[in-house]
């Protein structure tokens, strides 16, 4: 059995690219470039909570930092740093190895280097705590939404939540929907790119962890406005061709958590170059409503107004 120092050294310490000083001190040195404000924030994945404790340890390595990077794309900050707090119940060095790797190619992938962390024994528990750069005034945060912008949103949402159906057996796609529902699921792709792209265009933004409606609900919120997101603008057709029936394709993609998405807001002003943006990024964008005065709403096919019902994940609900 190895010890923790052993541990980290073996798994934990490959080179870093932009630190003054990483992994092995009592903690890590590292500067922001001139004219930047830095950002943190901090994610933890749960055993049971967040993911299935069976889950292929190298997808849960790139995961784990992924839905970091996801809340630093939902800034419109540029990931540069992070440290890792592993809870393990016991040391698996196939498991760690996989881990490892997952996290690494996923670090690589968006230029961060891992600088330090925590190794302690427990269930099973993973926490990022990530550090980008915003040039100075530029974030993009949930509070800037205005009465009539438009409401887009990212990729599409649904396909983690339908891909975690499968899963467990409550539903049953054919083999390429749920080939693209699982990859979503286990490999999401941060919005880096499209975050950073959208610096002076989006008025509010945030990223969609925990379902598309009650995200909405915080942005608009923090804004003070409302919203009508039109059920025919909704991105419903991959989930359909999925093999998804109408309402879960329309409940997966209103409520469904771990996508990881980007939900915004923009001046109408700007539809040509968010257009532009989503092809030269090949990632998708949807217009799926608007923004209002107040009150959160949702569009029928028959242009019938209703209440906006559909409600997140929710830890202590
Ligand atoms: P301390 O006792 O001061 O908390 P540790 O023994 O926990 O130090 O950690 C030793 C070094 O290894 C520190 O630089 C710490 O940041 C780093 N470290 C510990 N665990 C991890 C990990 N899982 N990933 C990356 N770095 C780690
Ligand atoms: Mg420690």
């Amino acid at each position: 059995m190895i010890s923790e120092f052993d541990l980290i050294r073996r798994y934990f310490s490959r080179p870093t690219f932009h630190t003054d000083l990483g992994v092995g001190d009592d903690a890590a040195l590292f500067r922001a470039r001139s004219g930047m404000q830095l950002v943190v924030s901090t994610d933890t994945l749960i055993a049971e909570v967040h993911f299935l404790s069976g889950t292929d340890p190298e997808d849960l390595g790139w995961k784990t930092l992924a839905v970091s990077l996801s809340d630093l794309a939902a800034m419109g900050a540029e990931p540069r740093w992070a440290t890792l707090s592993l809870t393990l119940p016991r040391i698996d060095e196939n498991w760690l190895n996989a881990f490892s790797n997952g996290f690494y190619a996923c670090a690589a992938r968006y230029n961060v280097d891992l600088v330090g962390g925590d190794t302690t024994r427990g269930p099973l528990a993973l926490n990022v705590c990530i550090v980008g750069e915003v040039p100075a005034g530029n974030a993009i945060t949930r509070a800037g939404a205005k009465a009539g912008d438009d409401l887009w949103v990212s990729g599409l949402p649904g396909r983690a939540a339908l891909g975690l159906a499968a899963l467990k057996k409550n539903i049953e796609l054919n083999p390429e929907g749920e080939a693209q529902c699982l990859s979503a699921l286990h490999h999401p792709e941060p919005r880096v790119g499209l975050g950073m792209a959208l610096r002076g265009i989006a008025t509010a933004m945030l990223d969609i962890s925990d379902g598309l409606a009650g995200d909405l609900r915080h942005l608009a919120e923090r804004s003070g406005v409302g919203a009508v997101i039109e059920y025919e603008r909704l991105p419903l057709l991959p989930l359909l061709a999925a093999g998804a029936d109408e309402t879960t394709a329309l409940r997966c993609a209103l409520a469904g958590g771990d996508d990881y998405e980007l939900l915004f807001t923009a001046s109408p002003v700007h539809r040509p170059s968010l257009a532009e943006c989503a092809s030269l990024l090949a990632v998708p964008l949807t217009r799926i409503g608007y923004i209002t005065a107040d009150k959160l709403l949702f569009q029928q096919p028959d242009g019938h107004l209703q209440t906006l019902d559909f409600s997140g994940y929710d830890h202590f609900g």
